[in-house]
């Protein structure tokens, strides 16, 4: 790694287990992780008593590799992102995952004073996250951050993760075509469910991954 590079990964790891930190004041489970490989390491044996596994439509988690290892061991993958398969079957494995022994998601957004930020079309994985499977695990890579308020969080959401999801789900919105959120009313629209989790929820096993790498959009 040259100067320049350890400078950039120290700064923000300065900024990660800030966000670190304050999530712990908010009452969840945070933990640093210097590497994806870390992350992928941490859910591997959180989900050694798991027999069912949930995961939420994240680039960030798909790009863990963590589906192929725990679909080896043996346990039941609800991932509803085949699109080989119909709607109905789609719908009957997001309810499943409302049930699951673990869900695996990763966050739209989180800032520096430990609040996820999340927008949804359909709602299933923000509603997974906060009341339902036994044991949560949100993985947010170091782009995530933000430091400001929820507000803040959604314009980083509309800006960065929103156009880019239109785009590789092939959905007509105008932020699809130009790259920028234009507020629609469009039926493609696909910011239609926003959540701020800023405290941990009551009754849920809600832990967070802040990884020292660009993970997702
Ligand atoms: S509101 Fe519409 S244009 Fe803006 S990011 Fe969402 S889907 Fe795209």
């Amino acid at each position: 790694m040259s100067t320049a590079e350890e400078l950039v990964t120290w700064t923000h790891e300065q900024k990660c287990q800030k966000a670190v930190e304050a999530l712990g004041l908010n009452g969840f489970s945070a933990i640093y992780c210097p590497t994806p490989r870390d992350a992928f390491e941490y859910i591997v044996n959180e989900a050694a008593d798991a027999r069912s596994v949930g995961f939420g439509g994240s680039m960030t988690i798909a790009g863990l590799g963590v589906e192929a290892c725990l679909r080896e061991q043996g346990k039941e993958i609800l991932n509803h992102g085949n699109y080989s398969l119909s709607i109905e079957e789609r719908l009957a494995i997001m309810r499943r995952q409302l049930t699951c022994d673990l869900f695996l998601c990763g966050c739209n957004a989180l800032t520096l004073n430990g609040e996820l930020v999340n927008i949804d079309a359909t709602g299933n994985r923000a509603a997974a996250m906060f009341f339902g499977p036994a044991k949560v695990i949100v993985v947010a890579g170091r782009n995530k951050l933000v430091d400001g308020t929820p507000q803040d969080a959604i314009r980083r959401v509309k800006a960065w993760a929103s156009p880019p999801n239109a785009k590789r789900l092939n959905f007509n919105t105008p932020c699809a075509r130009t790259g920028f959120c234009s507020n629609c009313n469009s039926p493609d629209r696909i910011c239609r469910v926003t959540t701020v989790i800023d405290r941990k929820p009551r009754m849920t096993d809600l832990r967070v991954l802040v990884v020292n790498e660009d993970l997702g959009f």
